[in-house]
């Protein structure tokens, strides 16, 4: 295989999972199945076409060699896909059918954590919870499997662990976002416990020390704001919003909404990018709720730039690259709801002041949570043993956000290919692109058209440049943590 037959077959693989997953996800395909798709494409799955690169790149005058380096870690994560793609399918499928009895009702397993967040008899969330747990305990013979085999694997293609390959593969330095991570969990730590602590008496009447996983499922909820969120009103504001910033949604021919209801369409808002820059899915079903719009203007993120990605651009670059960059935007977006000038003029509500906190309560909770993860996974994937790695993934989730976790959830609660680190990246970055609009455009930064002029800029070069770049870009040395533990003290104060 040469070069330009994988970047063909790259692009015609991605764009063939993408249509699967848009089919599936929005209800006019009931079976999702990759593993068909990834057959297709035997050449490109092998070790030789990872090969073939590594030749590439050693040559000292290949032309623009992160083109290659993106490459080859779109090709690394096929190969470990390929793998254990019998191991995915098979937990996912399991989940699909899996239901849980309690007491007299069945729920799907997939719905048990909307239905905690959706009962209000604690006993009863605690029974949900409980038979929820017992489902991830009987697949996680299979999870162990799959997990293992990458770290086999890892370790064969020449690398110290799948740690390593990660780093290498990505290039990204998830040493020093630990230590980010670690600065970032003691620098919040008492600002996390003091609010904490308020919300739980607040919502549940419960102490710090009485709260338990399911009720933190039930106070994120928060249906309470419920009324200012309506379904009807949804894309309007959407729209809106964009219009400030001199983009219009409905000239944007594109971004195409899928809006239409149908039986098994996803309930959560999700973008599926079918050909960049030109055929970008937008699927939302319309419904009550701060969580509906939130996602919906966290996927229109994704949607805005993937849609405004120069048609030129090379293969590797609208497609590929460091996905940390399509993150911030989307999180550019969704965290709008954090804004109270922002939400004065969109979303107007009696307890506005109330809701400002209550997002920036969740927003610590959410960060805390993945600071977490990161520390936990970097052990957990620099280990050739699972053992005691449930005991870890417990006590670092614990500790940082003050709920005992469950050992139980240690190889369910994980993503692909350190994601966790790429969002932990774009949650520090979106806050200091934010910081930049505001010098820039002043504190109505959404309402002026130079931000959206500034923002299709970036979007421009779709994932070519890392965030570590594009803060360099704006001036910043880095990833800092301080814009983002700046806002959150000014709205949790002690
Ligand atoms: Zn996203």
């Amino acid at each position: 295989m040469t070069v330009s037959h994988i970047q063909a077959d790259a692009q015609a693989l991605l764009e063939a999972l993408e249509e699967e997953i848009y089919l599936h996800y929005a209800g006019l395909k009931p079976d999702l199945n990759l593993s068909s798709i990834y057959d297709r494409y035997p050449g490109l799955t092998s070790r030789q076409a990872i090969q073939t690169l590594d030749q590439v790149l050693a040559q000292e005058s290949a032309p623009d060699p992160r083109r290659y380096q993106y490459l080859k870690a779109f090709l690394l994560s096929s190969y470990l896909g390929q793998a254990t793609k019998h191991f995915d399918d098979r937990i996912a499928t399991e989940e699909a059918h899996a239901t849980i009895q309690v007491d007299d009702q069945t729920i799907s397993y997939r719905h048990a954590t909307i239905a905690i967040a959706n009962e209000p008899d604690r006993e009863r969330q605690r029974r949900i919870h409980q038979a929820q747990l017992e489902v991830v305990e009987r697949l996680t013979p299979l999870r162990a499997e799959s997990v293992g085999l990458s770290h086999r694997l890892a370790v064969e293609l020449g690398y110290q662990h799948y740690t390593d390959l990660c780093m290498k593969g990505k290039g990204l330095d998830l040493y020093g976002l630990a230590e980010r991570a670690r600065q970032f969990l003691a620098e919040t730590e008492d600002r996390y416990v003091a609010h904490l602590g308020r919300a739980a008496d607040r919502y549940l009447g419960l102490r710090l020390d009485q709260l338990e996983p399911f009720d933190i499922r039930r106070m994120l909820r928060a249906p309470s704001f419920d009324e200012a969120f309506t379904a009807d009103r949804l894309l309007g504001v959407f729209r809106d919003a964009l219009a400030q910033l001199g983009i219009d949604l409905d000239e944007r021919q594109a971004i195409r909404l899928d809006v239409e209801a149908r039986a098994r369409k996803s309930p959560r808002a999700f973008c599926v990018p079918l050909h960049i820059p030109d055929r970008i899915m937008l699927v939302i079903m319309p419904q009550n709720g701060c969580d509906d719009y939130r996602a919906l203007f966290h996927e229109g993120g994704h949607a805005l730039h993937f849609s405004f990605v120069s048609p030129s651009s090379p293969f590797e670059y609208a497609y590929l690259g460091d996905n940390s960059v399509t993150e911030s935007f989307a999180f550019l977006f969704d965290h709008l709801f954090l804004d109270p000038l922002w939400l004065e003029e969109h979303v107007p509500m009696p307890k506005q002041d109330e809701f400002v906190w209550f997002t920036h309560l969740e927003e610590l909770f959410m960060v805390r949570r993945y600071c977490a993860k990161l520390l936990y996974e970097l052990g957990l994937h620099s280990s050739d043993r699972l053992d005691g790695q449930d005991d870890r993934y417990a006590r670092h989730l614990s500790e940082a956000i003050h709920v005992n976790i469950p050992p139980q959830m240690y190889l369910t609660d994980l993503d692909e290919g350190f994601y966790c680190a790429e969002y932990l990246q774009a949650w520090l970055f979106q806050a200091q692109l934010r910081h930049a609009l505001r010098a820039r455009y002043g504190p109505r930064w959404f309402a002026a058209p130079g931000a959206g002029a500034f923002l299709r800029d970036l979007w421009s070069s779709g994932q070519q440049y890392t965030v570590w770049e594009l803060a360099a870009q704006l001036g910043d040395t880095g990833l800092t943590t301080e814009p983002l533990i700046q806002e959150l003290a000014e709205r949790l104060p002690i």
